[in-house]
């Protein structure tokens, strides 16, 4: 639905901007018309995302059909179809400048039993609205997006339990003519409580699908080892729906998870301290760890398994076991956001992962210019002019502070603002004139005038 505070937010918002060109005049000028009382029936007749109200507003004021508003649509597809790849757990603090709307994206794959946090925090804090849409990429010859959830800078985290293995992406993005950094931070916990919990390790010391009496039978769990009487607790808020005896758990209790559709089974306690019907809370023992059934010549410990409706027997390590909590420490040289580094040796690799393990993407030979988007572990996410994004290792790039080499201009040309032949020309450089080469792509080089002004010339 369409909240009033939506739309007040919408009108009001723009009058936080510092700086006003006449543009901004002019599109200001068109939102406020576009928030009158029409635009307001939307969302009464289907429930809309807050990104796709934003977009919607844009296209209620025909800002769609005005440069900044289409680049801005653009820039959202553009990042669904981006392929950067990162390892969990993640953090990146990145910068979205103003004059150009981009959006970034993130895939990700999610582990079966794992519970996974993003978080995104903006600087200044209320700079601008972000929007964060979270996709299931679902395999296929040509992969395909479901649209799973979004939150948004009121919001700005989502908590989600991945059911199956599953490749995710998560797109971010703020509305238009903002400036901000982000701190975006993406952990993994496990789905349930860890069931001995005098084990502060979590340690389990029997894996899922150990081999069994002689190789006859896979171990269909996992062994937690603690001493006898250890209390066994509830992993879960349930249900107990059966406590008895067999051959191979001995005293055994049965736990009904329906909010994920699983059982959690319990064997070789020493004593059960439940009833079936009754209900539980996390935390709440169920039983006293033992060697009953075929563990009475084993140590005692608990024997700990899940069974899926339609699945069955499901490893359970992912779903109890503490995955690494801390993302790498950010060693990449923040102050460098938004700005431009080139490449220092005569070729260097960059990556769709932050990663030395996964593949290159591209090698780009040396004073190729990159524009660093963000910074994560010792990596930058950088743009390349031609709006190509990858990550490149810290250690092979460097500031364009200082000039490659002078050059002296043998005729007047247009210092462009970007390096593609229709770039429009923001100021005329004069023959005779020197420029400091600060780096080279293609057929164009970014230099620095005499007059301090930074943009790109054709070298040709
Ligand atoms: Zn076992």
């Amino acid at each position: 639905m369409f909240r009033l505070q939506d739309i007040l937010y919408y009108c009001m918002h723009p009058f936080r901007l510092k700086q006003l060109t006449v543009l901004s005049y002019i599109l200001i000028i068109i939102l406020l018309a576009g928030c009158g009382a029409k635009k307001t029936l939307r969302g009464v007749f289907k429930q809309q995302t807050p990104y796709e109200r934003y977009a919607s507003s844009l296209k209620d004021a025909n800002l769609h059909e005005t440069a900044l508003g289409s680049s801005w649509l653009q820039a959202g597809e553009k990042a669904l179809q981006d392929s950067l790849h990162i390892n969990l757990p993640f953090k990146e603090v990145g910068y979205f400048a103003a004059d150009k709307p981009k959006a970034h994206s993130y895939r990700f794959t999610g582990k079966q039993g794992l519970k996974i946090v993003v978080n995104l925090e903006t600087k200044p804090e209320d700079a601008a609205r972000v929007y964060m849409d979270l996709y299931e990429v679902t395999a296929g010859a040509t992969s395909s997006l479901n649209y799973l959830t979004y939150a948004d800078t009121v919001s700005s985290s989502i908590e989600f339990e991945v059911e199956e293995n599953q490749t995710y992406l998560l797109r971010i993005q703020p509305e238009l003519l903002r400036s901000l950094q982000y701190t975006l931070t993406i952990k993994t916990q496990p789905t349930l409580a860890f069931p001995v919990p005098s084990k502060k390790n979590r340690g389990i010391d029997s894996f899922w699908g150990d081999p069994r009496d002689g190789g006859s039978r896979n171990h269909e769990g996992v062994d937690i080892f603690a001493p006898r009487g250890a209390p066994a607790i509830a992993a879960v808020d349930g249900i107990v729906t059966r406590v008895g005896t067999n051959r191979l758990g001995g005293n055994v209790v049965w736990l009904s998870d329906a909010k994920r559709r699983q059982n959690l089974y319990y064997a070789h306690l020493d004593k059960q301290l439940v009833t079936a019907g009754q209900r539980v809370q996390v935390g709440d023992t169920i039983g006293l760890i033992g060697n009953t059934g075929n563990a009475r010549h084993t140590k005692p410990h608990l024997h700990f398994g899940i069974y899926r409706s339609g699945h069955g027997a499901t490893n359970p390590a992912p779903y109890i076991s503490m995955p690494r909590q801390t993302p790498p420490a950010i060693t990449a040289d923040l102050s460098r956001l938004g700005g431009w580094v080139r490449i220092t040796p005569k070729m260097a690799n960059v990556r769709l992962v932050p990663s030395t393990k996964s593949n290159v993407y591209m090698s780009l030979p040396q004073h190729t210019p990159l524009l660093v988007l963000g910074g994560t572990s010792s990596w930058y996410r950088v743009q390349l002019p031609d709006g190509t994004e990858s990550y490149v290792a810290t250690s092979i790039v460097e500031s364009i502070a200082k000039p490659i080499r002078q050059q002296k201009l043998s005729a007047g040309t247009d210092l462009l603002a970007d390096a593609v032949p229709l770039a429009a020309p923001q100021d005329s450089l004069t023959a005779g004139s020197n420029v400091a080469v600060l780096a080279i792509y293609n057929n164009y080089s970014l230099v620095r005038s005499h007059n301090g002004s930074t943009g790109w010339i054709s070298s040709i």
